[in-house]
């Protein structure tokens, strides 16, 4: 009989979360995959097939597909499924079987755990709320050894213990250590595989049939903005080869794109932040390009996900820091020239046709630049009756209708913008008080503000 400690060397990265003698008649590892949707450079992954190879049993990959993934539209939906057929061939070539049933991904893995005879659990790790509530479940109905691993980051966030203040705290702290983990994994083959027949059954993977039976409904699916590791690795390789080399330059620029747009294949865990850290840093591309890029990747990604996962509060302005929420108390009751309410907003009927253009391409296309989406949140809060409000509108708004919402970086990303998390104080104006405010004669001055409104008119229009 194993210990299952016995089976792997301890390191930040992997929390036993039950440990334990393992049941010698057990007859698979489970691998029960969420958030990292994929084959390749997935730490979890390789955990379950180390183990299982030690183990001399087959590792059988779990995903429960939930119809009722909170705030999950019809788009993400069909960005998720897009990937799964592709991860479930990419496992097998590994030798892993994926099993997908629908149900709440908690009951999917713990009624596979015992129709399998599992031995031992590997799961990963996710920080957002409906994450930690099925992780939580699993861990207290399930008898087996159950270990979670931190893949979807760089540097384990378990060397972050505590919330960190802004990125000038955590970059430290991750630079010290970056190169003990920007490193290639291994990516093991199992070793023992399923006899013929003996797979547990599972949903056939066809993207609309499984549309069809989930029954969602919801912000309509973008065609063209196509999910899966194929499609990652597509981007990844658009970016070192055309993109990276302008990146410390032009990255702030809406018209032609210049960044990786990867943060949705990111989300879903379609590709690994490690593998497209590694591409970029090999790719011979000017160091300030690499480095600004690595900042984003790995500094701000990473100190979005450790907000999430240490401020029970980030996904409301109550999590924003002191002194930002005592400047917006004092502004609360200022004039607002112009007031909103979220069906405007919504609809992009404002005055102001650069935010008009930015609502329509998140809207139209899933996705939104870095640099107008800080624009587009700053504007909620100038034209909303309190901050509160500006909060809630801008999260639901950003997590319904961007590919990559739902995501750390989305409650981060709002949390900057309204209510200075990360951030500083700046000179004192109406409503923002010292909240670093935004103005459309400054985006004017930044980057073509008629062309990119021009570029999104085209889009809507059906055009390129
Ligand atoms: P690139 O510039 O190519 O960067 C590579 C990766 O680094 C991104 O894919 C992303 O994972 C990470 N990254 C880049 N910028 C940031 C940042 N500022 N903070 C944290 N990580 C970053 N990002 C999301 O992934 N989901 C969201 O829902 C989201 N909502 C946002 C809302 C607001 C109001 C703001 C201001 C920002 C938001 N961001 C969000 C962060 C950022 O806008 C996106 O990550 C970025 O635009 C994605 O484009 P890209 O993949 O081309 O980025």
């Amino acid at each position: 009989m194993h210990d299952v400690s016995s089976l792997f060397r301890p390191e930040p990265r992997i929390r036993v979360v039950r440990g334990g003698e393992i049941d010698p008649a057990g007859r698979c590892v489970v691998y029960w995959m969420q958030r990292s949707q994929r084959s390749r450079d997935n730490p979890a992954l390789d955990l379950a097939i180390d183990v299982a190879n030690a183990l001399r049993l087959p590792v059988l990959a779990v995903f429960g597909l939930t119809a009722g993934y909170p705030g999950a539209q019809r788009r993400h939906y069909r960005f998720l499924l897009e990937g799964l057929p592709e991860t479930r061939n990419e496992l097998e070539a590994r030798g892993v079987a994926l099993v997908v049933r629908i149900g709440s991904p908690d009951e999917v893995v713990l009624a596979l755990v015992r129709e399998a005879r599992a031995a031992v659990v590997v799961g990963d790790e996710n920080p957002v709320r409906a994450g930690q509530q099925w992780r939580r479940r699993v861990a207290e109905l399930l008898r087996e050894p159950y270990l979670c691993v931190d893949s979807d980051v760089v540097v384990p966030s378990a060397l972050f213990p505590k919330e960190e203040y802004a990125a000038r705290t955590i970059r430290p702290k991750i630079h010290r250590v970056l190169a003990d983990y920007l490193k290639p994994l291994a990516n093991p083959d199992a070793r023992f595989r399923w006899a013929r027949g003996s797979i547990p059954r599972g949903e056939a993977l066809g993207v609309d049939d499984l549309l069809n039976r989930l029954k969602v409904s919801g912000v309509s699916a973008v065609h063209g903005y196509r999910g899966g590791p194929v499609e990652a690795r597509r981007r990844l390789a658009r970016f070192v080869n055309e993109r990276l080399p302008r990146y410390a330059t032009d990255r702030n620029l809406p018209t032609p794109y210049m960044t990786s747009e990867l943060s949705a294949h990111l989300h879903f865990g379609h590709i690994s932040p490690l593998t497209v850290a590694l591409a970029v840093q090999q790719s011979g591309a000017p160091r300030e390009s690499v480095e600004a890029f690595l900042e984003e990747l790995i500094v701000r990604r990473e100190l979005a996900i450790n907000f999430v996962a240490r401020n029970p509060d980030h996904d409301r302005l109550a999590g924003c820091p002191a002194w930002a929420l005592a400047t917006l108390a004092k502004h609360a009751a200022d004039p607002r020239p112009f007031l909103y309410g979220a069906a405007t907003l919504e609809s992009a009927a404002t005055h102001d046709p650069l935010w008009n253009a930015a609502q329509t391409e998140m809207v139209v296309t899933g996705r939104m630049h870095n640099y107008i989406r800080m624009y587009w949140a700053k504007k909620i809060l100038e034209w909303s009756p309190g901050p509160e409000t500006a909060f809630d509108v801008a999260l639901d708004l950003n997590d319904r209708y961007e590919m990559d919402g739902r995501d750390p970086n989305g409650d981060t990303g709002v949390a900057w913008a309204v209510g200075g998390k990360h951030d500083r104080p700046w000179p004192e104006r109406p409503v923002f008080g010292t909240v670093r405010s935004m103005t459309f004669e400054g985006m004017r001055r930044k980057f073509d503000v008629d062309g990119y409104i021009a570029r999104v008119r085209d889009v809507e229009r059906g055009g390129a």
